[in-house]
This record gives structure tokens, C-alpha cells and sequence, in this order.
């Protein structure tokens, strides 16, 4: 697909994240309230607004007058494609000029995105983690259980997940605190309470349902694929060694539960569609209800910067691409539901780290120290095996067409010391 020309200048920049092929949705605030809007090249479009002058119509009742996307997204891809439509026909040149041809109505509509504040985009509604990376599913279980136990019996027969927390899914640029936990040092018989000391991230896709199924109603990996609304960027923070000492025999529990940090644009389904990829080979054949009927990945490339405390210069430490998964999201999503689990408008998957087959392609610290073994080496000279109080993870990634890129901007956190010891006593 060739780039489209919007008479938003910086939306013609080849290297803008938000050329008008992207068209992404976001929560943002300026002096007023937070609401939806639309990203292009460096601004933002209020869809309020648009939809209370008239301008975007979606149904009889305004949906885009709240803080979050979930009611719009409720109305299903058939409205999606409407609204997609609308904004790209306003927003091209030479297109309708219902925003463009009004000087007043453009001058309260578009807002600089460096003067806005970004909010979750949606109602998290529930936030299910899964582990579908075949790279890092066997390095991390190298290392937790030796090479020969490295993929579960299971791991090529299902996307394995775990149901997480939705209470703690914050916005990019949220600070993250250190967590305290138990502790259990290898080789001692009593574990402590403390500060996790091996703190992590974890570089994920997070896909965002638009549309749910009720309790006991299965859906294929087709129909899941229709359910997709889009998709941001995911750290899925951990605490190496509060995992380690809890997650048998029921998985993550604390370890995972005290943030998780996603992107403020939704890239949606339609912006990735060119970018759709084929899977890798199955090593064992899959159960028909997990067969996928079209290539259900995307060629997105990745990238994961580390900035310690007060400092200018970012060390990437690592590039991949979420082609490198082995489930896809709808894979992810019929395979949840075949038990008959309800799915609803605003649900979070986790794609699972993303890691790829060569060196600094890892997705956590875990694997790219080796476990710890092998810290590595920042551009200011420093070393890190796990993240230190100050420094800032900041994950960003791009469809690349020609001339022009569907970008995610960027998800962003900073660790922040943990709290003072609790007192117990009261
Ligand atoms: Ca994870």
C-alpha cells in the first residue's frame, strides 16, 4: 500500500509514526478534561469535538464524548471501518473539507501533541498475559529448569497464558515502583521480605478486543481475528526473583501484579493490514481449532532503549520483531475462549516477551544478562544485569510500507525506589 498525502504536513514526514495510513486512537488532555482523539504526524484531532459538531457522525448516541474508547469499540468492525473511513477522507488532500475548509472549527479540533497529556485509551477491562514466544520460552526455561525441560510438554501444543491484573495496567511515562516481596536466595532454606532485587521488563505486543463473546460461546481463530481492534505496546514488569520463588505450581502471582505499562496510541487492526505476516513452520501439527485460515502475525520491528538517572544518552539493548511469535493474537484469543470464558470490550492480551534468535534480540534482562551472569554494558560505561531505581525502559516499534512507517510512538516507565519498609505491627 502506498502512502496517503494529508494536508497535515508533518503527517507526510517519512519517519513519523502517524502518517494518515496510521490513523491511531488515543485518550489525551489539554486544559479540559481527557477524551478521544486521533493522532496525525504530530498533532492531535479531538474526535469530541468532531462528533459534537457533527462533522463524524458514528451512531444516534455520541460515543466519543468519554474518556476511553470502549463504547465506541463496543459497536464493532463495521463502525471501525466508518470512522476509519471518515477520518481518512477529513484528512486527506484534496479530500472533504468539513475540517480542513473551517478555520475556526480547525483552530479548537487540532491540538500539538507536545501540549497534550496522554491517558489509558481504554477501559482495561481484564488483562490476560501469555508466553507464545518460542525464543524466549526456551531461554527462560533454560534457565529455570535446564536445557532439557526448556518448553513445557505443553508449549507446542497451546498458547500458554495466565490470567493478570488489570487494576495495575498504567500509561506510558507512569512511574513504576520496586516492588517487595519474598525472597528466597538459592541455597538458603528460609526465605526473606525485601525489595525485589532482580527487576525486569518484558517487550510485548498487547492486543485490544473491540468486540467480546459471552460466557460458553467458543469462537475460531477467524472470528477472533474480526474481534481485534488493534494494538499497543506492552511492559510487562517482573520481579525475577519474586517469580522464581512463587510461580510453581500456579505461575506469576506477585511477581507480575504490581504494573504493567502500555503505549497511548491504539494502533488498530486496519493500519497493520498490509504488514500481515505468515507464522514460522510448526514443529508438531496443531489441533484444528487453533489452525489459522491467513497469515495472522506482523512484520512490526522492535526496539528497546534503556536511559539510566540523569542521563541524556540511551543504550538500545535490544531489536526484534513480532513476527517472531509462534501464536498469533487470534490464535491467543480462540484458544481463551474454548473453555467457554467470556471476553469483553476493553480485554488486554499479552503477546508474551517477543525475542528473536540473535544476540541483543531478547525482550527481558533475564536473557540478555544471561540470568545475571553477564551484565551488560550501557554507552556511558555502566553495567546493568537487572534495572536500577532511576532508569527508564522506553520500548518503541514500527510497520515499515514504503515511505512511510505505522509507528506506536512509545511506552516508557522509570523505576522508582521502593517504599519504606511496611510496619507490620498496626
Ligand atoms: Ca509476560
Amino acid at each position: 500500500m502506498k502512502r496517503l498525502t494529508s494536508w497535515v504536513e508533518s503527517a507526510n514526514n517519512p519517519d513519523t509514526d502517524f502518517p494518515l495510513n496510521n490513523l491511531p486512537y488515543g485518550v489525551f488532555s489539554t486544559d479540559e478534561g481527557p477524551r478521544c482523539g486521533v493522532a496525525i504526524g504530530d498533532l492531535i484531532v479531538d474526535l469530541c469535538l468532531l462528533e459534537e459538531e457533527g462533522v463524524v457522525l458514528i451512531s444516534g448516541e455520541p460515543v466519543l464524548d468519554a474518556p476511553f474508547f470502549n463504547e465506541m469499540m463496543e459497536l464493532g468492525p463495521k463502525v471501525w471501518a466508518e470512522l476509519r473511513a471518515r477520518l481518512t477522507d477529513l484528512l486527506i488532500l484534496d479530500g472533504d473539507d468539513a475540517l480542513s475548509g473551517d478555520p475556526d472549527l480547525l483552530a479548537r479540533a487540532l491540538i500539538s501533541q507536545e501540549d497534550a497529556t496522554m491517558h489509558l485509551p481504554i477501559v482495561v477491562t481484564e488483562f490476560t498475559d501469555f508466553y507464545s514466544n518460542r525464543h524466549h520460552a526456551t531461554n527462560v526455561g533454560t534457565m529455570f529448569r535446564g536445557a532439557e525441560n526448556a518448553l513445557p510438554p505443553n508449549w507446542l501444543h497451546m498458547p500458554i497464558g495466565y490470567n493478570g491484573r488489570a487494576s495495575t495496567v498504567v500509561i506510558s511515562e507512569t512511574e513504576i515502583r520496586r516492588p517487595w516481596g519474598q525472597l528466597k536466595p538459592p541455597g538458603q532454606d528460609m526465605p526473606y521480605f525485601g525489595p525485589s532485587k532482580r527487576l525486569d521488563m518484558e517487550l510485548e505486543l498487547g492486543t485490544i478486543l473491540g468486540t467480546g463473546v459471552k460466557m460458553g460461546q467458543p469462537v475460531s481463530v477467524a472470528e477472533a481475528d474480526q474481534m481485534i481492534f488493534g494494538y499497543v505496546l506492552l511492559n510487562d514488569w517482573s520481579a525475577r526473583d519474586i517469580q522464581a520463588w512463587e510461580y510453581q505450581p500456579l505461575g506469576p502471582f506477585q511477581s507480575k501484579a504490581f504494573a504493567t505499562s502500555i503505549s497511548a496510541w491504539i494502533v488498530t487492526a486496519a493500519a497493520l493490514e498490509p504488514f500481515r505476516t505468515e507464522a514460522e513452520a510448526r514443529e508438531k501439527p496443531l489441533l484444528p481449532y487453533l489452525c489459522e485460515t491467513k497469515p495472522m502475525l506482523y512484520d512490526i520491528s522492535l526496539e528497546m532503549d534503556l536511559t539510566p538517572d540523569g542521563d541524556e544518552q540511551p543504550t538500545t539493548i535490544a531489536r526484534t520483531n513480532y513476527k517472531e511469535m509462534y501464536y498469533s493474537a487470534a490464535q491467543q484469543l480462540c484458544h481463551h475462549t474454548i473453555g467457554g470464558c467470556q471476553m469483553n470490550t476493553g480485554d488486554l492480551l499479552g503477546s508474551g516477551t517477543i525475542s528473536g534468535p540473535e544476540p541483543q534480540s531478547q525482550g527481558s534482562m533475564l536473557e540478555l544478562s544471561l540470568g545475571g551472569k553477564q551484565p551488560l554494558t550501557l554507552t556511558n560505561g555502566q553495567q546493568r544485569a537487572f534495572l536500577e531505581d532511576g532508569d527508564t525502559v522506553t520500548m518503541s516499534g514500527h510497520a515499515q510500507g514504503p515511505n512511510y512507517r505505522v509507528g506506536f510512538g512509545h511506552c516508557s516507565g522509570k523505576i522508582a525506589a521502593a517504599i519504606a519498609q511496611p510496619d507490620w505491627s498496626k
